[in-house]
Order: C-alpha cells, then sequence, then structure tokens
C-alpha cells in the first residue's frame, strides 16, 4: 500500500522538504501508519541489510556537573548516591562483552570537563584497547564515547586513545526549545561547535534529539530531521521523553506515555527513509514505555541495539528518567531471549563486528571524490 500522501511516487524520501517530513510525522490513520513503518524497515534491510548490532552500554559515572531540567541524574538532585566505576570495573565489562561477541561498547557518563576525568576516559579507552585484541576482533572492541561536551583537544585525546565514535545529542534543534529545557550556561551554540570538533577531528559522529517532550511540535521534529541530514550525521541516538521526578520538566504537560512512544517509533521510521544508511539505535527509552520497545523500533528500521552491561549495584542509580529499566543483560538466558526475538523478525546479530553505519563509508568516498 503506497503511504497516503501527497508525495510523487518517484521523490526520493530522502529529498523530503521539512513540510513532507511533517506529514509523516503526523500520519495518524492505522493503515498509513503501518505503511511507513513497513517501509522503513525494508528502508534499513536495503541499505544496512538484516543485521542487528548490540553495543554493551557501561554507564561508568552518574556525576554530572550539568543541570538539564529534564534529566535526573543533573547535579542539583542532591538526593541522589552519586558513583564512578573503577578503570578496573569497566575493563572487567568491556572484556565481557568482547567475549560475548559485542564488538563495540558505548562509555556513557555524566559530564565533566576537568583533567582528571579527560585522563580517566583516555587510560579507560586505551586499557580496553589493549585488553580486547583478539583474532576475531583484531582491532579490539570499537568503542564509543557518550561524555557530552569537551574541549576540541579532550575530543582529540580520546579519539587518539582509539575511540572511533561519539554521540552527543543536540536534544533540539530549536533554540527556543533548547533554552527552556536547559540553565543559560548551556548553549546550543557549544554544542553545535562540540560536533563541528568532533567531525574534524575524523570521529563517526552521531546525535539526536528528544521525542514528545515539553513545548515540542511536530514541525520541531521534522526540523530536527531536517537538520540531521544537512550534517550528514553517522548515527542517530534518539528516544521517548520520560520525565524524571527530581527534574523541573516533570511539571509540565506532555502526551500520555502510549502517545509517546508512538510517536518516538514513527520518529524511527521517518528517520530512516530521510537518512537511510546511518546506524539507528532502538534506545533504553522505548524499552521503559514498552517491555518490547526495541524490538519495535527495530521493526521500524533501528538497527543497533544497546544492552545495559552496567555493573548490577550501580544501574539503578543511572536514572536519566524514571521507570528507567534496570534489568540484568548480562544474564545468558536474557541475551539468548532477545537474539531469539531478533532472529524471530527476519534479522540477525552481528557477532564480533563493529558494526559501522554504510554511511561512513559512503561519506567518505564522497568527500575523497570531492577532493
Ligand atoms: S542530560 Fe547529560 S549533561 Fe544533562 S544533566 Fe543529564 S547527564 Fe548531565
Amino acid at each position: 500500500m503506497p503511504l497516503p500522501l501527497a508525495i510523487p511516487d518517484a521523490m526520493p524520501k530522502s529529498a523530503l522538504s521539512p513540510g513532507q517530513i511533517r506529514s509523516l510525522l503526523e500520519l495518524t490513520d492505522p493503515e498509513g501508519v503501518a505503511a511507513l513503518r513497513r517501509e522503513a524497515r525494508q528502508a534499513a534491510n536495503l541499505h544496512c541489510g538484516h543485521t542487528v548490532f548490540f553495543r554493551g552500554i557501561i554507564e561508568f559515572s552518574n556525576v554530572c556537573n550539568c543541570d538539564c531540567y529534564y534529566c535526573g541524574i543533573r547535579r542539583s538532585n542532591r538526593k541522589l548516591t552519586r558513583y564512578q566505576l573503577t578503570r578496573a570495573e569497566i575493563l572487567r565489562q568491556a572484556v565481557w562483552c568482547a567475549r560475548q561477541g559485542f564488538g563495540s561498547v558505548i562509555l556513557q557518563s555524566g559530564e565533566r570537563r576537568d583533567r582528571s576525568f579527560v585522563n580517566f576516559v583516555t587510560t579507560a579507552v586505551q586499557a580496553i584497547k589493549q585488553a580486547t585484541r583478539s583474532p576475531l576482533l583484531p582491532d579490539g572492541l570499537g568503542i564509543t564515547l557518550c561524555v557530552g561536551e569537551q574541549s576540541r583537544e579532550a575530543y582529540q585525546r580520546f579519539f587518539d586513545a582509539g575511540c572511533h565514535r561519539y554521540l552527543l545529542r543536540i536534544e533540539t534543534r530549536s533554540p527556543t526549545l533548547f533554552k527552556r529545557w536547559h540553565p543559560a550556561d548551556q548553549t546550543l551554540e557549544n554544542r553545535l561547535n562540540c560536533l563541528t570538533h568532533l567531525r574534524s577531528i575524523g570521529y563517526q559522529v552521531g546525535t539526536g534529539v528528544m521525542i514528545g517532550a515539553p513545548w515540542q511540535t511536530t514541525a520541531d521534529l521534522a526540523a530536527d530531521i531536517a537538520w540531521f541530514r544537512e550534517q550528514d550525521v553517522d548515527m542517530i541516538g534518539m528516544g521517548p521523553y520520560i520525565p524524571h521526578h527530581a527534574a523541573p520538566l516533570a511539571a509540565c504537560a506532555v502526551d500520555p506515555p502510549a502517545a509517546r512512544l508512538e510517536r518516538a517509533l514513527t520518529m524511527i521510521a521517518v528517520v530512516r527513509l530521510v537518512l537511510r544508511d546511518v546506524n539507528i539505535a532502538a534506545t533504553t527509552a522505548l524499552q521503559a514505555l514498552a517491555p518490547l520497545g526495541r524490538e519495535q523500533g527495530l521493526a521500524c528500521g533501528a538497527n543497533v541495539i544497546m544492552p545495559q552491561v552496567t555493573s548490577p549495584g550501580c544501574r539503578k542509580d543511572y536514572t536519566l528518567y524514571d521507570t528507567k529499566p534496570c534489568e540484568d543483560e548480562t544474564e545468558t538466558g536474557f541475551r539468548k531471549a532477545l537474539a531469539g526475538r531478533i532472529r524471530g523478525m527476519g534479522l540477525m546479530v552481528g557477532y564480533n563486528r563493529w558494526g559501522d553505519a554504510p554511511h561512513v563509508r559512503i561519506r567518505q568516498a564522497r568527500r575523497e571524490g570531492a577532493a
């Protein structure tokens, strides 16, 4: 069934205008939505293949110097127990991931920019690289960092240590929304500058937005997608907004959880159709709104899942939002069941590979051709 829209059949979805993107985001009739999501899954199969990659996510510290108005680990939340894993603990979890054949890990934490933090992250990346080289992974685990806004020098050090992907979510491209969601000392301009640094250093760059957050419209989300395209990003990590009781935005009205889940799934589908060959994560926030939310994300065109491998004792304290699932995803039964559900969708898990987005190769070839 064709999509019920005034978009010419011959027009590639990658060329849609923000207005046309918005019309896709606003689809409501069940048949139209189902057709959109089916087409998005087909696009993922065509451009990225039938493989889903696991990235073990290690949330190594919930200490954060920022105060984002939507986040549960913001510095103003004095009731939270703060933790910082040791290098040895991070290494143990990373080696465990390599032994399971995950191929990549994500190191994520709250934002700190002091020298000792930058040194710590640099040496953790180096240690993971050294400890996980094997005949199956000659270059060790692929490493994605997600530690926020840093100086160009810090980004360069992480890159030189062996990290090759960086996720820095923009949360929204709207300057008005950004200001309403953040204190005055956190600026959209600095985040954009950071993304420019990351790209110039040579990282594979990922970004993403919240979906269904206070005051956000479908026009805002359509503009976000058009901006992803303009930025030529390699990876997208985005999920439904879920309030945290200790964050100021929790007092603002938003759509019910089911509506936010649906909007997030449609957003994944539209991003897949417009960006085609990037990696898109089915994030934990989807799972927080529905037990099989991540699998629903895959059905809409996502191709990456980030099993939670943070040391079990700390997991409950990395609460960016309420109701975050804290299951032990290192358990064999859990992983087997997840892999089985993925196979049941006609997809497969890509073991012992970094799983870089096809977009990276295409982007680099385009750049070399232009040189
Ligand atoms: S969203 Fe990130 S930077 Fe903002 S308060 Fe939370 S952990 Fe810190």
